[in-house]
């Protein structure tokens, strides 16, 4: 179901940006994601959505935006996608990401955009207005095999797509990336899936990977992902529940040599694992009276 709402704030700030992503501000448009991966942490209890197959719009967001750009003092990277991709089905019929975009160009605002979607290409003119200022694209890849993504991943575009889509943004001059998480336990977690991944992004221009190698599990998004391996994958789920129990992060048992592998080939292909960051410029100096 989709319902529109009245967002109270839209950007959410840290004194510090975060360590991984960069964001300094974060922003979701809508609340609930219609990609609807089996193993999205948004399910979660902690974040109070009674219903993730509900779709909420906030449908001022773009006077809110407005409203709170004029009002800061310190400019610093927005993040999209953290809780919602910004590119799902609904954004080609509300154009409120589009709409952000605009806003923040006109702000001149440096963005980390997240999503697994294709539909970003739409944006190409304005995410290259935004990277005169600073503008990175990151694309989550948990495998590059488009049958197995259909399963994990039911709503979102291919991996295959979303190679494409990089390479195409590459080509005109955006700083593209992959979001290398989760990898789950016993599905993902082979040397050959970290290689096919670190190979696909090097063959379309990725210049850098973050990876997180193993998943969370938490309320209520644990149970979902329990019933979706029952479907897809029988006896997995036990198997989860005699080695993680309860545990909310759940590393593959071949978390070690995954992430030496992961090093090695990264290292050759002089893939970084760390999102670049939005710099400043310098602040021109005061001139003094004396
Ligand atoms: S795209 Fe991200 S937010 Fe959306 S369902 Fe998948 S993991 Fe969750």
């Amino acid at each position: 179901m989709i319902r529109e709402i009245q967002a109270k704030t839209m950007l959410s700030h840290r004194k510090e940006p975060d360590p991984w992503f960069g964001y300094k501000y974060n922003m979701n448009i809508y609340r609930g994601c219609q990609h609807q991966c089996i193993y999205c942490d948004s399910r979660s209890d902690c974040y109070q959505i009674e219903d993730f197959n509900d779709v909420l719009v906030k449908v001022n967001a773009i006077p809110l935006l407005r409203k709170e750009l004029a009002s800061k003092r310190v400019k610093g990277t927005i993040g999209f996608g953290a809780m919602s991709d910004p590119y799902t089905q609904i954004e080609r019929k509300y154009q409120l990401t589009r709409q952000a975009l605009e806003v923040i160009a006109e702000f001149r605002y440096p963005i980390h955009m997240l999503t697994k979607s294709d539909l970003v290409l739409r944006d190409l003119d304005l995410l290259k207005r935004i990277n005169e200022v600073f503008a990175i694209v990151s694309f989550t890849l948990t495998t590059v095999d488009d049958d197995l993504a259909a399963i994990l991943e039911p709503q979102a575009p291919l991996p295959s797509a979303r190679l494409r889509a990089m390479q195409t943004l590459v080509e005109n001059g955006i700083p593209c990336g992959v979001m290398l998480m989760p990898i789950l336990p016993f599905i993902e977690d082979t040397p050959e899936n970290i290689t096919s991944i670190v190979e696909a992004t090097h063959q379309h221009g990725g210049s850098y990977i973050l990876p997180a190698l193993g998943m969370s599990l938490r309320g209520r998004q644990r149970e979902y992902y329990y019933e979706k391996l029952n479907e897809h994958f029988p006896g997995l789920s036990e198997k989860y529940r005699r080695i993680y129990s309860d545990n909310y992060h759940c590393p593959p048992p071949n978390y070690r040599a995954l992430e030496n592998h992961l090093a090695r080939l990264c290292k050759q292909h002089n893939i970084p694992l760390r999102v670049p960051r939005y710099t400043p410029p310098p602040q021109p100096e005061q001139l003094t009276l004396f």
